[in-house]
């Protein structure tokens, strides 16, 4: 099952997406209609608010006046903290349970337009933001919703803020132009992205091998590998020990293939086979066989697991390590050694240029891995040096 978060602004379109990715096969989850759902006349919600708040919440007709509640609940910090005391636990109940009702090969998209206000984005696969400028918004409420242009604002202002949208982005649809244009958007995102995501969970599959292809130092590459970092920390839990971004892209101008490699550190391989499913179905399908680092001690190899993303639009490398050996340390070394030392990291990207030109017409990028192994273990020599003269840690 792949899990899809699908947010944005009031009257960004956010309905407008849900409704095609349901046509198009998605099982769609829909807080808003959750949160009517739970306080619906004769529900164990509803007979709690009015515990609380007093019999003046309902209607003529038993059910629930929301102006009325709100009047109340949102008139101080406390009596607001009671109502969602009372309501979020029965969403959050209920929204698993049509999870969970979900076949295993669904795409569940979770219309949520509060995931960012609530810091839920980590529990999805992706996260999809609908976005369109505030007075498009504002004119489409008016217009299309009948609600006064002061309230369309009020409610804006009182949302998340679009930089805090985008931190959260994997995919940014932007609606500020006319239906169709985001509706095919839709739908190349549901054919090249959503569904080969899917299967590639649920199946474990391997991403398919390619050449090495470099590509320029992409500046938003920390950003997207921190957004895949809170994932692998919110999946591994109390046994990670750290997460980190690591390798070329986690270096500040230096070419790389576009693959983001990232670090899960644990206390024991055993940790790290403990957490072989629970990666696999946040996404993260661990590869079969045996990996390893070069041991700078000459011991032979360092043991680790390696898992890759199954999202095809975003290649990443997670490196489970232990800190059984120090191969964890020398990653985050190398990675330090070259942000601090700008001769260094152009020899760096001078010797990866030449392979991967040299080796344009593999069918793997084993060759050239190897090849450019040779000169990293070289620099580690060298960045220890630099680890002992600066009092580096990691
Ligand atoms: P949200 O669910 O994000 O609040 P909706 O999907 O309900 O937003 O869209 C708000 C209103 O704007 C609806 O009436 C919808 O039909 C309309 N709408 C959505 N996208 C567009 C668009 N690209 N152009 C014009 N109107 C749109």
């Amino acid at each position: 099952m792949l899990r899809v978060g699908l947010t944005g602004g009031i009257g960004a379109g956010k309905s407008t997406v849900a409704n095609r990715l349901a046509e198009l096969g998605a099982v769609l989850v829909d807080s808003d209609r959750i949160a009517r759902e739970v306080v619906e006349p004769g529900t164990e919600g509803l007979a709690r608010l009015v515990e609380e708040f007093g019999d003046a919440i309902l209607a003529a007709d038993g059910s629930l006046d929301r102006p009325a509640l709100a009047a109340k609940a949102f008139a101080d910090d406390e009596s607001r903290r009671r109502l969602n005391a009372i309501v979020h636990p029965l969403v959050g109940a209920r929204t698993g349970e049509l999870m969970a009702a979900a076949p295993p090969d669904a795409i569940v998209v979770h219309d949520i337009p509060l995931l960012v206000e609530n810091g839920l984005a980590t529990v999805y696969h992706l996260v999809v933001v609908v976005d369109a400028p505030v007075e498009v918004r504002v004119r489409r409420l008016v217009s299309a919703r009948g609600m006064a242009e002061e309230d369309a604002r009020a409610r804006i202002r009182a949302q998340a803020s679009t930089e805090q949208r985008r931190a959260v982005a994997d995919v940014w649809l932007d609606n500020g132009g006319a239906e169709d244009a985001v509706l095919a958007e839709v739908d190349a995102l549901w054919t090249d992205r959503l569904v080969p995501f899917e299967a590639n969970v649920r199946l474990r599959r391997p991403r398919p091998p390619m050449p090495p292809k470099i590509a320029e130092y992409d500046p938003t590459w920390p950003a997207q590998a921190e957004r895949v970092l809170a994932r692998v920390r919110t999946a591994a839990g109390e046994l990670a020990r750290r997460a980190d971004h690591i390798g070329s892209t986690a270096v500040s101008g230096l070419p790389a293939k576009d693959i983001l490699d990232l670090q899960l550190t644990v206390a024991t391989l055993a940790d790290a086979d403990t957490l072989l499913e629970l990666l696999s179905d946040a996404g993260f399908p661990r590869l079969a066989g045996d990996w390893g680092d070069d041991a700078q001690d000459g011991s032979g190899t360092w043991p680790k697991r390696l898992h890759v993303g199954g999202d095809p639009q975003r290649p990443v490398n997670l490196h489970v390590r232990s800190t059984e050996t120090p191969a964890w340390r020398l990653a985050l070394l190398f990675r330090d050694f070259l942000r601090a030392n700008a001769a260094e990291r152009d020899d760096y990207r001078d010797v990866k240029l030449r392979l991967a030109t040299a080796h344009a017409a593999d069918r793997t990028v084993e060759a050239y891995a190897d090849e450019k192994q040779e000169w990293v273990n070289g620099a580690f020599a060298r960045a220890e040096k630099w680890a002992a003269a600066t009092g580096w840690t990691p």
